[in-house]
């Protein structure tokens, strides 16, 4: 079977796994922590990173750093994880969706202005599957309605975005540096890894302080164990980070890797006429996170059946995110009942996402495109 996934781990990492046990800085200070949190930081183009135990946990502290009043709410697509959403239930606010683009499969920019109401605070825009979202619309209306944005940058290690296209020029910036804080995953299938673990990147200082005091129960001076607020132990691994740091060492590489992994697919499936393949707008580069597909809507299967068919030709897929408003667990709270995300819900039963780990080989896609051609046949 060929993974839809398998990590990429090399002597740097073990190197520098290998130190911290020897140092003993095993646990969630040192210096391979402070120096994860800033070469990344620095990457995406921002002043400050607080390393985090996962994505979730990232959304969770960005999203309680908003310090929203209950029934505030949050713009977010529909088509998404579900750690967005419940980042917003459990700071007491409330996701409202838009739809997402049917070719970038992202948040619909031209649907955000008329979701916005008097009790927005923020949109959540998630890069999808490695394409960015169209931030200018997004960075015009929160600029006018006084909106904070917070990127979910999960899947979109390296990507860039052409800030200001929309005027005739613009600027080439990395995804993480868009909004006023970015969060990412570094679980094992991210282009970056540390196995499980997450950053929230900011430029504020402020807010950087909160993230750490998030993380970490509040912890405050003078007096340890004496606290004001409630927090949580999201704390990462000087472990964790050293894996990290070693992987960031090499985002070039991983970056480069993952596109010419996309364009190999694209070359490769072109033609099929039951099949969208994944797209690059002219002022995006993608960094293929995951080579989604989706089966056009005449054709005879849906995701589930092409799945079934590809593993028993020994590929291994995943399907697409299920909306959120088809959640039982927002719907029971009397959310999105009446609203409907229709590329959304085709998209979630028409796509999936064929083997896209960093160790694939050529022959892998060969052997994957012609399985996909031969199910499709
Ligand atoms: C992976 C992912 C997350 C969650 O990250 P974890 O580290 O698995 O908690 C959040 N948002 C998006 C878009 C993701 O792809």
């Amino acid at each position: 079977m060929i993974p839809v996934n398998e990590p990429l781990m090399g002597e740097q990492e073990l190197e520098y796994l290998t130190d911290c046990i020897r140092t003993g800085w095993i646990s969630s200070a040192g210096e391979y922590l402070d120096r994860f949190e800033h070469v990344w930081a620095d990457y995406c183009g921002v002043k400050y990173g607080v390393a985090v135990s996962n994505g979730t946990t990232a959304l969770e502290a960005a999203v309680a750093s908003l310090d929203l009043e209950p029934g505030d709410e949050v713009i977010l697509p529909s088509f998404t994880i579900i750690s967005c959403a419940q980042a917003v239930v459990y700071s007491q606010g409330v996701p409202v969706l838009v739809d997402c683009d049917p070719e970038t499969w992202c948040m619909d920019t031209d649907q955000v202005a008329a979701r916005v109401g008097p009790r927005t605070r923020a949109i959540m825009p998630v890069h999808i599957y490695g394409h960015p979202v169209d931030m200018d619309p997004l960075w015009e209306l929160a600029a006018r309605h006084g909106l904070k944005i917070i990127e979910d940058a999960a899947e979109v290690h390296g990507a860039e975005y052409l800030a200001g296209h929309s005027t005739g020029e613009g600027e080439w910036r990395r995804c993480g540096g868009l909004g006023d804080l970015a969060t990412f995953s570094f679980y094992a299938n991210k282009l970056v890894t540390t196995g499980e673990g997450g950053m929230v990147v900011t430029d504020d200082a402020a807010t950087a302080e909160f993230l750490r005091s998030e993380r970490n129960l509040w912890f405050e001076p003078p007096r340890r164990f004496r606290h004001s607020r409630l927090g949580h132990n999201h704390r990462i691994t000087n472990l964790q980070a050293a894996i990290g740091l070693a992987q960031v060492e090499r985002i070039d590489e991983i970056v480069t890797t993952k596109r010419r992994m996309g364009h190999a697919y694209n070359e490769r499936l072109a033609g099929i006429e039951a099949l969208q393949l994944p797209v690059e707008r002219p002022w995006a580069r993608q960094v293929y996170w995951m080579y989604g597909v989706v089966l056009g809507d005449d054709h005879d299967y849906d995701a589930e059946e092409f799945t079934r068919r590809l593993a028993e030709m020994g590929v291994q897929t995943r399907p697409f995110f299920l909306g959120m408003h088809e959640q039982p667990v927002l719907r029971e709270r009397g959310w999105y009942v009446d609203e409907s995300y229709p590329v959304t819900e085709r998209i979630a039963r028409r796509g999936l996402y064929l083997p896209s780990g960093l160790t694939i080989t050529e022959s892998q896609i060969d052997q994957v495109c012609a399985a996909v051609r031969a199910v499709l046949s």
